[in-house]
């Protein structure tokens, strides 16, 4: 996916923030926070959208959570709560086609 900005990331061709990495996922601060803690998690497989999710990536996703649920603890949002988003195409707001997992908090969110 030579063209997708979050396969470049992946890849190290594009820099980010990175919070946590291994070799299925990859999570990195938004570079447009909308609250005090923003961090996309993705997986490094290329899958577009929550659309194009097969069976065999049901274990990604929830790999995915589980990945997530330990950087909120980590940042310390955990007790408060937080949430977490995953855009799917023009009506739900997906600006980039490379699946991607919103993890928001450190404020009451709208
Ligand atoms: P979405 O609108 O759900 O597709 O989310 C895409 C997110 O990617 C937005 O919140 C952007 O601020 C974020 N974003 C775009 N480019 C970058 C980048 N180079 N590094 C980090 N986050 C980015
Ligand atoms: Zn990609």
């Amino acid at each position: 996916m030579e063209d997708c900005l979050f396969c470049k990331i992946i890849k190290g061709d594009i820099p980010c923030d990175k919070v946590y990495e291994d070799d299925k996922v990859l999570s990195f601060k938004d570079i447009n926070p909308e609250a005090p803690v923003h961090v996309l998690t993705v997986p490094k497989k290329h899958i577009s959208s929550t659309n194009d999710l097969k069976a065999e990536d049901e274990e990604l996703v929830g790999y995915i959570y589980t990945v997530m649920v330990k950087i909120a603890k980590q940042l310390g949002i955990s007790e408060k709560g937080y949430r977490i988003i995953s855009n799917c195409g023009e009506d739900g707001g997906q600006t980039v086609s490379h699946i991607h997992f919103h993890l928001l908090g450190g404020k009451k969110l709208d």
